[in-house]
């Protein structure tokens, strides 16, 4: 049971500290809803960007934050690890896996002045050894990018699959299948995704939709992934 007494947890989880965050944490703290943000502080720079295009062929700036000021903007959210430089985790030998974990979680509890245990993997992917290092960092779940559709918690944390991604086209066919749930056991409705993505597909107004709908239910518990997952 979640700490208001209830079986339904929802909670967010958005990638790579890009400026599009600022807009997203302003659409989910109006509607009191939290969500988990994954750094790479190794590169939490301006500096590193690239360039998206959007759905009418616009090209659109994406850029990492700044690091100050973002212990302010993300005040009511959780920060988590995403890998110091974003490598692809699997394609290391074990110590660089270790530097690129551990690293990025000292950085952020730094910055942050908090205690970091969770992590959304680079591209979603790992492999054993991944995973393994993962834990003996010290982190408690690690989310991967396959839709599983489902509201399960599964027993493995650090091999944590969401339940879709914010585009999904059955997004809200699974808000709608939460909201009327009522389960004997804890379910979490976990979507993730890139906050430039509503910029590159033109739909600021699916997240603006998504959480109008989803917003204060008394049955639901508005949690960052670790209070979710971990209760903490
Ligand atoms: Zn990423």
């Amino acid at each position: 049971m979640f700490p208001n007494g209830t079986m339904k947890a929802l909670t967010l989880s958005y990638d790579d500290g890009v400026e599009q965050d600022r807009k997203l944490v302003e659409v989910l703290n109006r509607y009191g809803i939290k969500a988990a943000f994954n750094l790479n502080s190794g590169i939490q720079t301006g500096a590193n960007h690239w360039a998206g295009r959007d759905t009418e062929g616009h090209e659109v700036d994406i850029r990492r934050m700044n690091v100050r000021g973002l212990k302010e903007l993300y005040a009511s959210h959780e920060v988590a690890v995403h890998g110091l430089t974003h490598p692809r985790l699997e394609t290391l030998d074990g110590e660089t896996i270790r530097n690129e974990l551990e690293q990025d979680k000292c950085n952020l509890e730094r910055i942050f002045g908090t205690a970091v245990r969770g992590m959304a993997y680079p591209f979603g992917t790992y492999n054993a050894q991944v995973r393994a290092i993962a834990g003996d960092c010290g982190l408690a779940y690690a989310r991967g990018v396959n839709s599983t559709y489902s509201f399960e918690i599964p027993p493995d944390l650090l091999e944590y699959q969401p339940s879709c991604h914010h585009a999904d086209p059955r997004l809200m066919e699974l808000a709608e299948r939460f909201i009327n749930l009522k389960p004997a056991v804890p379910q979490v409705f976990y979507v993730w995704g890139h906050s430039y993505e509503f910029d590159t597909g033109r739909n600021w107004p699916l997240i603006e939709e998504f959480c109008r709908f989803m917003a204060k239910r008394d049955d639901i518990f508005y949690a960052t992934n670790a209070q979710a997952l971990l209760g903490v």
